[in-house]
């Protein structure tokens, strides 16, 4: 057996996760994979539910390409459309769906020669100011594509700023500009909105705006089984889908007032007994996380003690005497969230998967045993 490094990706749970994320919001559900489905492999998690998917979302071209090149016809968005329009001629052979976000887009459409129309998803700036039409610029852009032989459909779209915060009045104010620029526009009865991430989904029902709207949901981060809203007391519905395990290579007694690892920033309170575990932040496990920060052996929950150094990290087995050499370590999954471990390293879980590498990756999916 080679280096114990693992990421198990438990495709069950990431069905799972999106017919919840079906289930909450009603309406039509874009499965965003983008950034190889946030760290966990876009073409496995893609197939896993492409009998039921709506559609995909990524971030580029070459993104979707892999989709593409690996057998996947479903419908695919472009969540920032093009970036220079020598990738239109990819975008419609491919028959890709894309985000229009910037007047420049809009030109470079409405002037390119293209073989056959194209879906539209044209983004308002409702007040997250990063991309999108200013809401005095969309009702002519929205006019100008609809009349154009380039473009075949239209879904209205925009994205909230601070979804994950229940305390923000922010999400509800975008909402209202959003449908104040679109009631003024001259559109069929045949209207397709899309608004929600996965914060709106779960703790923003009242983003879902008129009875007559087809609506799509784009879900990303719930898929994966982290819940983005830290607060929520809500139960957890949504599953892991990541669960990145290694093991005890190595255990050391120290004595109280020792120090250890690279810095020595941390000091032993006690007679301790460390345990060397082979994943650092080289395989992804953030630098940043602090002493403390919860790590499970062998389904126990202990500390993480010390700095992490590239290839390993040491944890405190004192309390945990059945454990040593061999002990299986998880560093998030099942019994630790990668909330909690976010937490303590100061940033977000979105960022802990995105930056899983080295590991082995294992694919698990009871339903094509
Ligand atoms: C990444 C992304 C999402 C998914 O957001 P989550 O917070 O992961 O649910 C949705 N919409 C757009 C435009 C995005 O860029």
């Amino acid at each position: 057996m080679s280096r114990p490094a693992i990421a198990h990706i438990r495709l069950d749970a990431f069905r799972h996760n999106y017919r919840v994320a079906k289930q909450h919001y009603g309406g039509k559900a874009l499965a965003v994979i983008k950034a190889n489905a946030y760290g966990h492999g876009a073409v496995q998690c893609a197939k896993s539910i492409r009998s039921e998917a709506d559609g995909f979302a990524v971030a580029c071209l070459e993104e979707a390409l892999q989709l593409r090149e690996a057998g996947i016809t479903e419908p695919i968005l472009l969540l920032e459309g093009f970036f220079e329009a020598a990738e239109l001629a990819d975008i419609v052979a491919h028959d890709l769906w894309m985000v229009i976000h910037a007047e420049w887009q809009v030109e470079v459409l409405l002037a390119a020669k293209l073989k056959h129309a194209v879906h539209v998803w044209l983004k308002m700036d409702s007040g997250m100011h990063r991309v999108g039409l200013s809401p005095h610029e969309y009702g002519q852009a929205y006019t100008r594509l609809k009349a154009h032989q380039n473009v075949k459909n239209i879904v209205l779209m925009t994205h909230f700023a601070n979804a994950d915060n229940l305390a923000s009045a922010h999400t509800m104010q975008q909402v209202q500009v959003f449908q104040e620029t679109v009631q003024d526009l001259h559109h069929s009865a045949n209207l397709q909105t899309s608004l929600a991430n996965s914060a709106a989904i779960l703790a923003w029902p009242q983003t879902k705006i008129t009875a007559i709207e087809h609506h799509w949901s784009r879900p990303g981060i719930m898929l994966y089984g982290a819940n983005p809203i830290i607060q929520s007391t809500a139960d957890n519905i949504l599953q892991p889908v990541m669960q990145l395990n290694s093991r005890i290579i190595s255990t050391v007694k120290i004595k109280k007032g020792d120090a250890i690892g690279y810095g020595s920033i941390f000091t032993a309170e006690r007679d301790t007994t460390v345990g060397i575990v082979a994943c650092g932040y080289a395989d992804g496990y953030p630098r940043s996380a602090k002493t403390g920060t919860p790590v499970a052996v062998d389904g126990n929950i202990t500390r993480l003690i010390g700095r992490v150094s590239m290839d390993m990290l040491s944890v405190d087995l004192t309390d945990l005497p059945a454990t040593g050499v061999g002990s299986q370590v998880e560093l998030w999954g099942n019994h630790v969230s990668a909330n909690a471990v976010a937490s303590s390293a100061g940033t977000i879980a979105y960022e802990l998967f995105c930056n899983v590498k080295r590991a082995h990756f294992q694919y698990f999916d009871p339903s094509n045993i």
